[in-house]
């Protein structure tokens, strides 16, 4: 949640969200003015979520990194995964699986649990931890896809 000026010039609430929904990955914004009573939806969709949602939720909560609970998984699957997750190149969808290899692929923890299930459904087994301050968690979440 953060603090974002309404209309009739008061200081007003706007609440980001993400969250896993029947298997889809999803994002909502809502609105809500306490000293003139408008509320709004600003938006809800499945998908990445736009910059201004996750922003302010990284900002908030941080991130968190995905990783392989055995490094030494097979690459076929999460490579598939990845390529059916993503419009990604054959290089891409590689990088990112040493990513979830090695340090782990930094996102919100909503993106990370999402990520989890899809990997899941190919028995490739992953594990949460916490991010760092300093993590570039804008790729692959935040292509447009
Ligand atoms: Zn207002």
């Amino acid at each position: 949640m953060f603090t974002v000026r309404c209309d009739c010039g008061a200081e007003a609430e706007q609440d980001v969200g993400q969250a896993v929904r029947d298997g889809r990955l999803c994002w909502d914004s809502e609105f809500h003015c306490r000293a003139c009573g408008a509320a709004a939806c600003l938006g809800f969709d499945a998908g990445d979520a736009p910059p201004w949602v996750r922003g302010p939720l990284i900002a908030e909560h941080g991130t968190v990194r995905l990783r392989l609970a055995d490094p030494d998984t097979g690459r076929i699957p999460i490579l598939k995964t990845l390529l059916e997750t993503w419009d990604l190149s054959l290089t891409q969808a590689m990088l990112l699986s040493e990513q979830l290899a090695g340090d782990g692929l930094p996102g919100t923890l909503p993106e990370a649990e999402w990520l989890r299930e899809q990997l899941a459904a190919r028995r490739v087994r992953t594990e949460i931890v916490p991010g760092a301050a300093t993590d570039d968690a804008d790729f692959p979440w935040a292509t447009g896809c």
